[in-house]
């Protein structure tokens, strides 16, 4: 009743073109890029990145990670799930974001966006994965230093990982965050990681803009 209530007052505008009636419409998503570049090293047995990180997609990224725009998060979620070709995984898993950054946010982006996946597929979804330590934010560093910023920075949780893992996070550049994450899925137990990210840019090698560094 009170989403029907909010519906009313509040209805739901497309970030991309502003029509009423979805966060991010199925017009707007249909003009999105698909990625089709190389994948980065980092131990996934699979990886798919769907969209390339520009225009509508990359300011809806951003709404999400700086402007609180969390149901914009859960939209961008399924688009992710539509995107993904399902294999055997049996878990969701999101790859947790710094633990300061979220709780300045209230909510941390990287979990938004798995929960929808592991619904839209009917998965369960687990945070067994965990940052154990802060990390400086990515976007600052050099290639070389965001390896070194996130190495050992997860670890695996409660016993042996499922045998296959669905591994979801928003945005990839080098590839460092997922490399430290998937070690520590290793590190817990033989495990294949199927990599599911948002986007990713066309030169994710390069020097990278600071995008908003409040948080
Ligand atoms: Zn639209």
């Amino acid at each position: 009743m009170w989403e029907r209530l909010w519906q009313l007052f509040f209805p739901d505008k497309c970030h991309g073109c502003g029509r009423f009636g979805m966060l991010l419409c199925d017009a707007c998503v249909g003009r999105l890029m698909p990625y089709g570049e190389e994948m980065p090293e980092c131990g996934a047995s699979k990886f798919t990145i769907a969209f390339v990180y520009e225009g509508v997609l990359r300011s809806a990224i951003l709404a999400v990670k700086y402007a609180r725009q969390h149901r914009l998060g859960h939209r961008l979620g399924q688009i992710l799930a539509a995107h993904t070709c399902l294999g055997d995984e049996v878990v969701v898993v999101p790859i947790a974001g710094s633990t300061q950054r979220v709780s300045k946010r209230g909510y941390d982006q990287a979990v938004i966006l798995a929960q929808a996946v592991a619904t839209a597929w009917q998965l369960p979804f687990s945070q067994q994965l965990v940052r154990m330590r802060e990390t400086t934010a990515q976007a600052k560093l050099t290639r070389v230093q965001r390896h070194q910023n996130v190495a050992g920075a997860f670890v695996w949780q409660g016993g042996t990982p499922p045998a296959r893992i669905m591994l979801v996070d928003d945005i990839c550049t080098t590839g460092a965050t997922i490399a430290a994450a998937i070690t520590a899925i290793h590190q817990a137990g033989p495990c294949q990681v199927h990599v599911v990210v948002l986007a990713r840019g066309l030169k994710p090698d390069g020097d990278l803009p600071v995008e908003t560094p409040s948080l």
